[in-house]
């Protein structure tokens, strides 16, 4: 199967979230020169900031996932659920180019990674 449309899609989502992350970590470090400078409100800067730096890993973690899936293209493993191999739903790689599972272990992870409800 031809992966070449996917890895480019990748390709230009790991350069866009890559300059993203830069320009938020730039930001939260502007705050935190401004506070240095400045010092008003700490607060306010602190609140700011930390909500830079959660963008920032927010986009470190699809990073990271974009990367992985660039990875399993190079070693002919893309495609295929990490956990039981099945082919992952093309309808799905459109929409999550970097999905590294199937719906089904997806959907267990998400529910395993769930806080349980307390009785
Ligand atoms: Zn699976």
């Amino acid at each position: 199967m031809d992966f070449s449309s996917y890895r480019q899609r990748l390709i230009e989502l790991e350069a866009r979230l890559s300059s993203h992350i830069r320009q938020d970590l730039d930001s939260g470090r502007e705050q935190v020169i401004d506070t240095a400078a400045d010092a008003g409100d700490t607060s306010v800067a602190d609140e700011s900031e930390s909500e830079d730096y959660t963008n920032a890993e927010l986009d470190a973690t699809i990073l990271q996932q974009v990367q992985a899936a660039l990875r399993r293209i190079e070693s002919g493993t893309y495609g295929r659920c990490l956990v039981d191999d099945e082919p992952i739903d093309p309808k799905r790689l459109d929409a999550v180019p970097w999905a590294p599972y199937c719906i089904k272990h997806q959907a267990l992870l998400e529910a395993a990674s769930r806080p349980k409800p307390t009785l």
